[in-house]
């Protein structure tokens, strides 16, 4: 026979409280072993400690007690799965609505006298901006950076170097964004495009049994007037305006969010082991959370959408440098990815700039 246990040492052994071990013995989940039949104390076998570790786990995975008791009816990993899912779906939805709720916010806050977003409007202003791009293959085999310049959308992705056909993830995923946006215009419609952008390289990547991934870093002159940014991974988009430049997207990485808790410094960041690990991407799930948030673009502004090759290659002084300069766009773009291949870029570069007219 096991060992009998009183229930404040099985609660010890076990992480439940004796209140719950209670409570699942009243729900026929966890039955006590024996009971002393004149002082009524409960006992449990060392043998049940395996059953409420399981159940302890599955409480703090936020399941619920009666699906718990219906999983030991037939225990079968497969229903762990399910809960996983359901845990990943019910935590994108979450997540989008705040996403949903940020760009919301930013738009409110868009001076309304300005109306900045509204001159960048390709409908109104034909030449309202100008455009330049260059990419480099760098110290890589490849070049798995894509750029996309089209009706008012304009984009990088940086396929994932460790990866099998990056090249291919980062090329369909601005394809689809392209088409999918030119069907609906709108601040959904852009949402709706870069879902779908996902789940075409998520398709191409089971249909061959490979993983591909890309990241993606997009700005849009919707048809609601807004210029919005859209982005997953570690693209950035940058404005660069009265010889400042401000970073407007925050990267999807390991580094940046231990940054963001205070727990690593920018110096630290450039040589942690984790530096080039992604936490979101485009096409490694069948769904992304994907950030957007409306941009305020004025004449004179100068945006650069770039892929990690770029700023890990320069410091924000070099990028500076060259922005500040009155050259076309197209000769800044040059000459930006001129001077991360002149230091040694050991990644692809790739630049997209944006003057706002
Ligand atoms: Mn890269």
């Amino acid at each position: 026979m096991d060992e009998l246990l009183s229930i404040g040492d099985f609660s010890d052994r076990c992480g439940l409280s004796a209140k719950m071990l209670r409570s699942y013995a009243a729900a026929g989940l966890l039955v006590p072993a024996a009971v002393d039949g004149s002082s009524g104390y409960r006992y449990y076998s060392t043998a049940q400690l395996h059953r409420a570790r399981i159940i302890a786990l599955l409480r703090r995975a936020g399941i619920a007690v009666d699906q718990i008791a219906m999983f030991f009816a037939n225990p079968d990993a497969v229903q762990l799965d399910c809960w996983d899912r359901a845990i990943v779906s019910e935590s994108t939805a979450r997540r989008q609505a705040l996403a949903q709720a940020r760009a919301a916010l930013a738009l409110a806050h868009a001076p309304p006298t300005a109306q900045p977003e509204a001159s960048m409007k390709g409908a109104e202003v034909s030449h309202a901006y100008v455009t330049g791009t260059a990419t480099h293959i760098g110290g890589r085999d490849t070049n798995q950076d894509a750029v996309l310049v089209s009706d008012d959308l304009l984009a990088v992705a940086d396929g994932l170097g460790g990866l099998q056909r990056g090249d291919v993830a980062s090329r369909l995923a601005l394809d689809t964004l392209d088409a999918a946006f030119a069907a609906d215009r709108s601040i959904s419609g852009l949402l709706t495009a870069g879902r779908e952008a996902n789940r075409a390289v998520w398709r191409q990547a089971n249909g061959q049994d490979a993983t591909m991934g890309t990241t993606l870093a997009a700005l849009a002159l919707t048809s609601d007037g807004a210029a919005v940014v859209l982005h997953v991974g570690d693209s950035r988009l940058y404005r660069f305006r009265a010889g400042r430049l401000e970073q407007l997207t925050h990267d999807h990485t390991v580094i940046a969010d231990l940054i963001r808790a205070g727990e690593l410094s920018e110096e630290d960041a450039h040589t942690h082991p984790y530096r080039h690990v992604l936490t979101r991407a485009i096409g490694v799930a069948p769904e992304v959370d994907i950030d957007y948030a409306g941009v305020t673009c004025e004449p004179g502004d100068r945006l650069l959408l770039c892929t990690d090759g770029l700023f890990n290659a320069l410091s924000l002084d070099q990028l500076n440098i060259v922005l500040a300069s009155d050259a076309e766009p197209q000769k800044s773009a040059d000459q930006l990815v001129t001077s991360a291949v002149e230091c040694d870029a050991e990644d692809n570069v790739t630049v997209l700039i944006i003057d706002v007219h």
